[in-house]
């Protein structure tokens, strides 16, 4: 028997094609997998899931140490949180950020620490903010004039001699990244944060005024600025204009007001390959040039290094499962100019991966029941939702002779996979099963008809 073959990026780093040609994760074969839990199903591993929340938080680390610069990780709960992984991040030297009571409730179960956990969100409902002060979260991002008020106001209700509550205030710098560019505008046109940018009318930007009105109330505790500029970012500049910009501004109220703000926070974002050769700068450097970017305008500004934090999401989640489908019906089309394309229909779809529907986001399939001929055919992988656009991967080769039953994987469905999944047409949701040294473990277990029904009081 020859060695198992790694299949390299995007998959796991566990997944390998054995010599009787299926896939095995993490020591798991697909077949078995599929056997004992269904289809569809993530497929987690969990070493891998580990490994890159460690080595997020450890480049992080050294590159900003290397200036002289304390650093904090949060997992971004929301590219794919449970119980299971909410403790992994932690036990791996990760912080939390959840978004939702939802999302602080798991972390929370998970025995995360409440000054371990970030809360988010643009619209947090009163009962958050109080559910996150009693759980003693390390800081609520705040993101509107009218949440401060209702911060303040929630403090107030814990009675007198309550803590202050630690806040950052989410700033728009007006950049913008995603992909391999990032763009920069003064004026922005989107729910998150408060500008920089001074109003046409001129007068404080909306960032200063919510950092001096955080300064005035004895409720509040001003822990410093934050910034997110987007996301499946692959080019490190635009995190070090946003830098610059959150660190100016950080000097401007220092000078106005004497009061330094001890942390800068700035989100998450890193990209991951989600094709076969797609180049993706290495997260050290990418962490190095950040880092670098940050002591300069220090020095420049004249103002002392504040602590950082970081809050990758996909990064740590997205390459660590794969998606494990059966084949069901296969159909050839014909296009134009003789050319044809073999619809390859599999038992879920956009119900358990939106993102090619939502953003035209590509993924990598391949055949992992087996090897298949060696003849390979222009393949589309579609789900079985009622609509033409529920589009698993636009484009992939697949070996010729791809058949109903077979066990088809996606890669990197890990981050905002399961946490986008929906019930559309009444589908049950996948399990997420996490494999680990030849065992496997359902961390979050199949929906069922009877769980659908339940809700549906007739
Ligand atoms: C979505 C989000 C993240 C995580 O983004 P990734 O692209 O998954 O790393 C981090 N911070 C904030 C505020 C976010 O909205």
């Amino acid at each position: 028997m020859t060695a198992a073959e790694p299949l390299g990026v995007p998959w796991s780093a566990h997944a390998v094609r054995g010599a009787d040609g299926a896939v095995r994760v993490a020591g798991v074969d697909v077949r078995d997998l599929a056997a004992e839990q269904g289809t569809p199903a993530y497929v987690l591993d969990e070493a891998d899931f580990r490994d890159r929340a460690r080595s997020v938080r450890t480049a992080l680390e050294a590159a900003f140490g290397a200036v002289g610069a304390g650093v904090d990780v949060y997992y971004a709960g929301k590219a794919f949180l449970s119980v299971a992984v909410a403790r992994w991040a932690h036990e791996e030297g990760l912080r939390v950020d959840t978004s939702t009571g939802g999302e602080l409730a798991v972390a929370l179960r998970a025995g995360v620490p409440g000054e371990h956990l970030g809360l988010h969100g643009n619209n947090k409902s009163d009962a958050e903010l109080a559910r996150a002060l009693e759980a003693g979260v390390g800081r609520i991002i705040v993101d509107s004039l009218g949440e401060l008020d209702r911060v303040v106001a929630a403090v107030r209700a814990r009675g007198a001699g309550a803590e202050p509550a630690p806040v950052m205030v989410r700033v728009t710098t007006g950049v913008h990244a995603g992909g391999h560019e990032y763009i920069s505008t003064a004026h922005e046109d989107q729910k998150f944060g408060l500008s920089v940018a001074t109003p046409p009318g001129g007068g404080d930007s909306p960032a200063m005024t919510a950092l001096t009105t955080v300064l005035r109330h004895p409720e509040l505790r001003l822990l410093g600025i934050h910034s997110h500029i987007g996301s499946q970012i692959l080019d490190p500049a635009g995190f070090a204009v946003a830098a610059r910009s959150v660190l100016a501004l950080r000097a401007e109220l220092a000078e106005r007001t004497g009061h330094l703000v001890p942390e800068v926070d700035l989100g998450g974002g890193f990209g991951i390959a989600y094709l076969p050769g797609e180049e993706v700068p290495d997260l050290p450097r990418i962490a190095e040039e950040i880092a670098a970017a940050v002591a300069g305008a220090c020095t420049e500004l004249g103002t002392p290094l504040p602590r950082l934090s970081f809050e990758p999401g996909r990064a740590v989640a997205g390459p660590t499962t794969l998606t494990l489908y059966t084949v069901g019906t296969v159909k050839p089309v014909s296009l134009e100019a003789g050319r044809s394309r073999l619809y390859v229909a599999v038992d879920g779809g956009m119900s358990d991966n939106i993102r090619p529907a939502l953003y035209g986001a590509h993924y990598h399939a391949a055949l992992v029941s087996r090897t298949g001929s060696a003849e390979t055919v222009l393949a589309r992988v579609v789900g079985k939702h009622c609509e033409s656009g529920d589009i698993v991967v636009h484009e992939v080769q697949l070996p010729a002779d791809v058949r109903p039953g077979d066990l088809l994987a996606v890669a990197a469905t890990g981050a905002y996979g399961r946490s986008m999944a929906s019930n559309y047409n009444h589908v049950p949701r996948p399990p997420v099963v996490a494999v680990r040294d030849g065992a496997t473990r359902v961390l979050v277990r199949r929906e069922t008809e009877d769980d659908l029904l339940a809700l549906d009081l007739g």
